[in-house]
């Protein structure tokens, strides 16, 4: 993008003048080492928002540091009380609502309706921990044999390293900032650089709920690799958990393994979505068009490949294609957009080249399949019909507005397709037999599943995925373990003989 802007209104100047721009290590916001910032942009145009501090390897160390010094203490804070700093964060963050959306949409591009969705959503990780910080507990039990008593512990992990993804600024650092408050660990947060400012202004909502010194710490930085390599590789660091690709994450797995460091790996999907001749046709178009457009399909759940029983298929075709055809592209703080852009000229990039790649092997385009031009990463909304089974896109993550329809024939056809990929993060089924759904949900290699519905995030649920798409759940009572080790004491016989 060539085009230069600059934020002219003063609703939007005004959030960006406070929102802060340092780094947040251990003793209050601070410079970069050698004073280094970089530049956050406006995807919808160009314009700068902010320069933000880069952090350097030195500083991921004062970062790390800090997490350290304060772990013991912060383990030893009563639970209801880090419960309770993260209610008041909730009430903080609903209350400022309408300033997290706003940011969310001129760091990410989204319409502010969706901000306003994920606020929500990632304000509810909040509420949710906050509850669950006292309940956090353990067991006691007489052994097999009568003898001694077993006494199960949970205690912290210990400081952790979350690395996150720009495609849900919010709720992808409170599902892992809340459980580890909840827990009693220490953090030190790297969002990513091309959205860093909602993690910084969260960081200061924090802070003001109550939250200690150098329990958080938050480093954003252009140099991911350089700054968090060090940490990975350092023993004072006990669990490290990554929102992104799945490429980036297989290589920290193998980083972690020099510490043995506990990780949790939200990866990325390749979603199926598949609609039966029995299913409720409305109702499978709704939650199609939920499952694909939400986030403008940048999104790990965003359904990837839409699989069509053959008698339905042209019909189902016709609808969709009819409604995503409804999408109205613009910036997202404008009055009537549904569609934000991309969130670079990369992503953009790759998703036309797969729309091409697909038409190349054999695809029809029934809608969009075109960049548009002048400012802005903008794709068109586009539906690509009769997809080959064995073509290039069904293979990727698409990332973008793009759904590629497949015919299928038969229930065992549908599942071998759906399965047939590395990835398992979440599946979607439309139909009016519940016997089908109970088998589906047992034989789709899938960690979670959506059956007559396009979204399954919920913070009372665990999220998270099978196969590449990652290890270990955000959320729901599973949500916390991710941050608790288990220890065992074993106290010898009270009947016992006393010598
Ligand atoms: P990404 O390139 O893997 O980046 C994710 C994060 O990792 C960013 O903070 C990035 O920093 C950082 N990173 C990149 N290289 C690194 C390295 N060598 N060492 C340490 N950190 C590194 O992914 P993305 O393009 O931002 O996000 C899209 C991907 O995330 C998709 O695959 C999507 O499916 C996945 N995702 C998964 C979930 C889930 O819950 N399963 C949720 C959301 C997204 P920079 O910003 O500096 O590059």
């Amino acid at each position: 993008m060539t085009v230069e802007a600059e934020i002219t209104d003063p609703g939007e100047r005004e959030l960006l003048d406070r929102v802060p721009t340092q780094l947040l290590l251990g003793d209050g916001w601070t410079d970069a080492a050698g004073g280094a910032r970089f530049a956050v942009t406006d995807p919808a145009t160009g314009a700068v928002l902010a320069e933000v501090a880069d952090a350097q390897p030195e500083d991921g160390e004062r970062a790390l540091a800090a997490a350290d010094a304060a772990q013991a203490s912060w383990a030893a804070t009563p639970p209801r009380e880090r419960g309770e700093i993260l209610r008041r964060a909730f009430e903080l963050v609903t209350a400022r609502a309408e300033e997290f959306a706003l940011l969310m949409t001129l760091e990410m591009g989204k319409p502010l309706a969706e901000s306003r969705g994920e606020v929500a959503y990632g304000a509810e990780f909040l509420r949710w921990f906050s509850e669950e910080a006292p309940r956090i507990s353990g067991r006691f039990a007489t052994a097999p044999d009568g003898k001694s008593r077993l006494v199960v512990l949970k205690a912290p992990v210990g400081p952790s390293l979350f690395i996150t993804p720009w495609n849900f600024p919010l709720a992808m650092a409170t599902r892992k900032v809340a459980p580890a408050i909840a827990a009693g660990c220490t953090m030190v947060l790297k969002p990513a650089a091309l959205t860093p400012l909602t993690a910084l202004l969260f960081a200061d909502v924090l802070r003001e709920a109550g939250l200690p010194d150098g329990v958080l710490t938050v480093i954003p930085t252009t140099r991911a690799g350089a700054v968090t390599g060090p940490l990975i590789r350092d023993p004072r660091l006990r669990k490290l958990s990554f929102t992104g690709s799945t490429e980036v994450g297989r290589r920290l797995i193998a980083d972690s393994a020099e510490q043995v460091l506990r990780v949790s790996m939200e990866l990325g999907g390749n979603a199926p979505f598949l609609v039966f001749d029995d299913a409720n046709l409305a109702k499978a178009v709704d939650g199609a068009v939920l499952a694909k457009m939400r986030n403008g399909g940048e999104a790990c759940v965003a359904a990837n490949r839409f699989l069509v029983q053959r008698g339905i298929a042209a019909e189902f075709t016709r609808r969709f294609t009819e409604r995503i055809g409804r999408f109205r592209i613009g910036r997202g703080t404008e009055d009537g957009t549904t569609m934000g852009p991309l969130v670079d000229g990369a992503t953009r990039d790759k998703v036309a080249q797969l729309v091409d790649g697909a038409v190349a092997d054999g695809a029809r385009l029934a809608l969009g399949g075109r960049r548009v031009d002048g400012a802005g990463y903008f794709y068109e909304p586009t539906v690509l019909a009769d997809v080959p089974a064995d073509a290039t896109i069904l293979g990727e993550e698409i990332f973008g507005p793009v759904a590629p329809i497949v015919v299928f024939d038969t229930e065992e056809e549908a599942i071998e397709i759906a399965n047939s990929t590395p990835f398992g993060l979440v599946s979607f089924a439309f139909t009016s037999d519940l016997n089908r759904g109970l088998r589906l949900a047992e034989r789709l290699d899938t960690g979670m599943f959506g059956l007559n519905a396009g979204v399954v995030s919920n913070p009372a649920a665990p999220f998270g995925g099978v196969k590449q798409s990652g290890l270990g759940r955000e959320g729901g009572f599973e949500g916390i373990e991710e941050y608790l080790e288990t220890r065992y004491v074993n106290i010898a016989d009270p009947f016992g003989p006393e010598e």
